[in-house]
C-alpha cells in the first residue's frame, strides 16, 4: 500500500516525538485537583506536536499541507510500469478506490496520533466498524461484546452480522464470569467500546486484553468517546482501534469518516475488504478536512476535557440532577479504573434529571433540552460546539426498551458533548435550563 505522494519531493521531514507523559495513573482522586490541570496541559503539550507534524510524508510543490488530489485515475508511464503497478511492484497510484495520495497522507498522520503501525480510513465510523468485523470474520465465527455501546454498533452485532452467520454474546463487562461463560469454540474476538456511548460505562482494557490473549482472540476497541487524547488502547495491548473520525479527530462537524488503526497486517486486510472491496472509501476532500481538524485536536481536547470536568462537578452538586455519568467524578463507579487506564477523563458526559415541574423523567429531560440556548440540540459529538441529545428518544431509540435499560440508559438521560464555548457560559446555560424545567 502506498503511503506517499509520488512526484517531485523537495523536503523530507522526520518527526521524532518524546515519550508520552504518564497520564492519570490513579493520581487524580478529586477532579478539582490542580494535578488534573497539569496532566491535561502535559498531554496537550506532548500530543499537539504530533497532531501538527506526526506522520507527515514528503509533499510535492513544497506544499506544507497535503494537496487535495481529486483525480480518480492515474496515468501510467508505459505498459511495463502499469503491469508492475498492478502487481504492487512500484509506488504508482492506480485508482481512487484503491488509494489516493491525500487519503494516504491522512492515514499516515492518524497512525502517528493513535500510535499505530498502520491506519486505514473509511467513509464513516460505521464503515470502519462493520468493515472490520465483516472483513476479519466469517459465517460461524462468534464475538463477545459488553452490553453498553453505541446503538448502531449494537444493532450491527445484534441484527445485521447474524444475517452473515456471525453471532455475538453480550456481557456485563465488569463481571469476569460473564466473559468466561460467553466463550465458545468459535469465539474469535472481543469487541469493546470504552467509555461507552452514552452511559460512560468503562471496560477494563488490560483485563480484556489478558482475556483475549489467553484465549487466542483479537481485541477490537472503539476509541471514539475517549479519543487518543484520553486513551490509547493499542498501547495497552488491543489489536485494533476504531474511530468515528466524524467526531473529535476532525472536530468541526463538517465531515463524516472512520478510522481503523493497528498492525499493518490486520489493517491491510480490513482496507482490502472494506475500502477496495465494499467501496467504503473516504473522499479526498473529506481527508483534507479531517487532517485540517487533526492539527488542533490536542488543544481542542485539552479545553473540552477541562470544561467537562468542571461542568460534571457543577451538575453533580445540583439538586435537580439524579446522577452525572463522568469518570472524573469520584462517584462514578469506575473512577479508579478510568484513572488507571486513561490519560484524561474525556469531554463526553451524561446526566439524568430528577422528574420535576409536574413531568416524568422523559418530560423533564425534554423541558431541559428545550430551554438550552448555548448548547446545541443535535446528535453527533466531539464538535467545537457543545451538543446535547436525549438518548432514549433519538440515538438509542432503535434499541429495544429492555435492552436500553439493561445498558443503563434511563428515560431522563441527556448526553452532553462538551465543546469549546466558555465554561461559564455553558454553566449558566445548563443552570438556567434546569431552573426553567423546575417551573410547573
Ligand atoms: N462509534 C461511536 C462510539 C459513535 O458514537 C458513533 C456515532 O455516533 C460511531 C461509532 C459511528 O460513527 P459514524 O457516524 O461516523 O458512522
Amino acid at each position: 500500500m502506498l503511503h506517499r505522494f509520488s512526484g517531485e519531493v523537495k523536503r523530507q521531514q522526520i518527526i521524532t516525538c518524546r515519550p508520552a507523559p504518564k497520564g492519570l495513573h490513579g493520581k487524580v482522586s478529586e477532579v478539582d485537583s490542580s494535578a488534573y490541570e497539569g496532566i491535561l496541559r502535559a498531554r496537550a503539550e506532548y500530543l499537539t506536536t504530533t497532531c501538527i507534524h506526526g506522520g507527515e510524508q514528503p509533499l510535492p510543490y513544497g506544499a506544507t499541507d497535503a494537496p487535495v488530489v481529486l483525480s480518480t485515475a492515474f496515468r501510467f508511464d508505459d505498459a511495463e510500469s502499469a503491469a508492475l503497478a498492478f502487481q504492487g511492484g512500484n509506488e504508482a497510484w492506480i485508482y481512487g478506490r484503491w488509494g489516493n495520495p491525500t487519503v494516504s497522507h491522512l492515514e499516515s498522520r492518524l497512525a502517528a496520533v493513535e500510535g499505530a503501525e498502520s491506519v486505514a480510513v473509511t467513509s464513516s465510523g460505521m464503515a470502519a466498524i462493520a468493515g472490520t468485523l465483516l472483513g476479519l470474520f466469517s459465517a460461524g465465527d462468534h464475538l463477545i461484546a459488553p452490553v453498553a455501546m453505541y446503538a448502531e454498533s449494537a444493532r450491527l452485532l445484534r441484527e445485521r452480522l447474524p444475517r452473515h452467520g456471525i453471532g455475538t454474546t453480550f456481557v456485563h463487562a465488569a463481571n469476569p464470569d460473564d466473559w468466561k461463560a460467553a466463550l465458545t469454540a468459535h469465539t474469535r474476538a472481543v469487541y469493546i467500546e470504552t467509555p461507552a456511548n452514552p452511559t460512560l460505562a468503562i471496560t477494563n482494557i488490560r483485563d480484556a486484553v489478558t482475556f483475549a490473549r489467553s484465549h487466542g482472540l483479537l481485541l477490537i476497541a472503539d476509541n471514539t468517546f475517549a479519543t487518543p487524547f484520553c486513551q490509547t488502547p493499542l498501547a495497552l495491548g488491543a489489536d485494533l482501534v476504531l474511530h468515528s473520525a466524524t467526531k473529535a479527530l476532525s472536530g468541526h462537524g463538517d465531515v463524516v469518516g472512520g478510522v481503523v488503526a493497528g498492525s499493518r497486517l490486520l489493517v491491510d486486510r480490513v482496507r482490502e475488504y472494506t475500502v477496495k472491496g465494499l467501496g467504503a472509501v473516504l473522499p479526498p476532500l473529506s481527508a483534507f478536512l479531517i487532517e485540517r481538524g487533526l492539527r488542533t485536536f490536542a488543544l481542542r481536547q485539552e479545553q473540552a476535557n477541562r470544561t467537562a470536568a468542571y461542568l460534571a462537578k457543577i451538575l453533580h452538586a445540583h439538586s435537580a440532577i439524579e446522577v452525572v455519568h463522568h469518570p472524573s467524578l469520584a462517584s462514578h463507579p469506575q473512577h479508579e479504573l478510568a484513572s488507571a487506564q486513561m490519560f484524561a477523563f474525556g469531554s463526553m458526559m451524561a446526566f439524568e434529571v430528577t422528574p420535576m415541574g409536574g413531568c416524568d423523567a422523559l418530560g423533564t429531560g425534554r423541558k431541559v433540552i428545550n430551554a438550552l440556548r448555548t448548547a446545541t440540540h443535535a446528535v453527533s459529538l466531539g464538535d467545537a460546539r457543545t451538543l446535547v441529545v436525549h438518548s432514549a428518544s433519538t440515538t438509542h431509540s432503535t434499541m429495544p426498551a429492555e435492552t436500553r435499560r439493561a445498558a443503563g440508559i434511563a428515560d431522563g438521560l441527556l448526553r452532553l458533548s462538551v465543546g469549546l464555548e466558555g465554561a461559564a457560559a455553558l454553566e449558566q446555560d445548563l443552570l438556567g435550563a434546569l431552573d426553567a424545567a423546575l417551573a410547573p
